[in-house]
C-alpha cells in the first residue's frame, strides 16, 4: 500500500528552481531515505510532504489525501523531527511534550507516561523537568524525535536525525527508528550518513541539484556499483558529499 507519493514535483523559490521535477513512491511500513549533499532539495521534500510548504508543480499525496487540499488530515497522522530546534526554550522537556500532545488531543494523563518510557529509549530518563536551556545540542534532537513519536503517528519525518549526536546517541537512536520500523511504522529520512542509510534505509533515493538520479535499496546500489554507497554515490554524481 503506498503512503506517501510524489508526481513530477516541483518546487521554485523566486524562481530558483530547488526541486526539478521528482516523483516517488514510499509503501506502508517502508524506511526511505534522501541522500545527497546540501542544496540538494531533500529537506524542501520533505517540508512539502509535511504540508508547511507548497508544491509549485506536480502532485504529492500522503495517506491518499493531497497536501495542498487536506493537510490537517495529513498531520494528524504524522510525525516530524525537523532539522531545526523548534523546542519551546521557556519550558520544561516534559512541559514541551504536554503541549505538543495537546494538539492531537491527547490528555496530560496519558502523555506523561508515554514520554517517561520514550525520554528512557534515547537515554534521557533523568531530563524530563530539565528545561530545554540546559540540554546539550544533541540532547535536543533526542528530544525532538521523541516529540515526534509520542502522538503514535503512522508515518515520521525525520530530517537529519542524527546529524550533531555523539556515536552513542546515535546508536541509541537507530535503535529506536528501528523499533519503529518493526511497529510498521513508515518512515522517511533524511541523511549526510551512508552509515545511516545502509543501516536503515529499505530504499533510498540518491539527490543532486533538484533531480533524483536513482531510486534502489543500499544493497543493489552496492552490489551493482561495488564499494560502499559513498562510493555509489561519487560514482553516480561525480560528487564528494561535502561538496
Ligand atoms: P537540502 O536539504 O538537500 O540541503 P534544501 O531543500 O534545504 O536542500 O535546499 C535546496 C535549494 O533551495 C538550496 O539551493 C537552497 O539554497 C534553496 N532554498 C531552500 N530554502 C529556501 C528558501 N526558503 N528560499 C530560497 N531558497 C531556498
Amino acid at each position: 500500500m503506498e503512503i506517501i507519493t510524489a508526481k513530477d514535483l516541483i518546487k521554485d523559490y523566486n524562481g530558483f528552481r530547488a526541486v526539478d521535477g521528482v516523483s516517488f513512491s514510499i509503501v506502508k511500513g517502508e524506511c526511505f531515505g534522501f541522500i545527497g549533499p546540501n542544496g540538494a532539495g531533500k529537506t524542501t521534500i520533505m517540508r512539502i510532504i509535511y504540508c508547511f510548504l507548497p508544491p509549485t508543480g506536480g502532485e504529492v499525496r500522503v495517506l491518499g489525501y493531497d497536501v495542498t487540499k487536506e493537510p490537517s488530515l495529513i498531520k494528524a497522522r504524522m510525525g516530524v523531527m525537523p532539522q531545526d530546534d523548534s523546542l519551546d526554550p521557556d519550558l520544561s522537556v516534559i512541559q514541551n511534550l504536554v503541549v505538543y500532545g495537546r494538539y492531537f488531543d491527547m490528555p496530560k494523563k496519558k502523555t506523561v507516561p508515554l514520554a517517561r518510557e520514550l525520554l528512557a529509549s534515547v537515554g534521557l530518563a533523568d531530563k524530563m523537568k530539565a528545561n530545554i536551556r540546559e540540554l546539550s545540542g544533541g540532547m535536543k534532537r533526542s528530544l525532538l524525535l521523541v516529540r515526534s513519536i509520542v502522538n503514535d503517528p503512522d508515518v515520521i519525518i525525520l530530517d537529519e536525525p542524527t546529524t550533531g549526536l555523539d556515536p552513542h546517541s546515535r546508536q541509541m537512536v537507530w535503535r529506536r527508528l528501528e523499533d519503529l520500523k518493526r511497529q510498521g511504522k513508515t518512515l522517511l529520512l533524511t541523511t549526510h550518513y551512508m552509515e545511516e542509510a545502509e543501516r536503515l534505509c529499505d530504499r533510498v533515493a540518491i539527490m543532486d541539484r533538484g533531480k533524483i538520479i536513482v531510486i534502489a535499496s543500499p544493497k543493489d546500489l552496492m552490489g551493482e556499483h561495488g564499494g560502499n554507497l559513498e562510493a555509489v554515490y561519487l560514482k553516480l554524481t561525480g560528487r564528494k558529499l561535502e561538496d
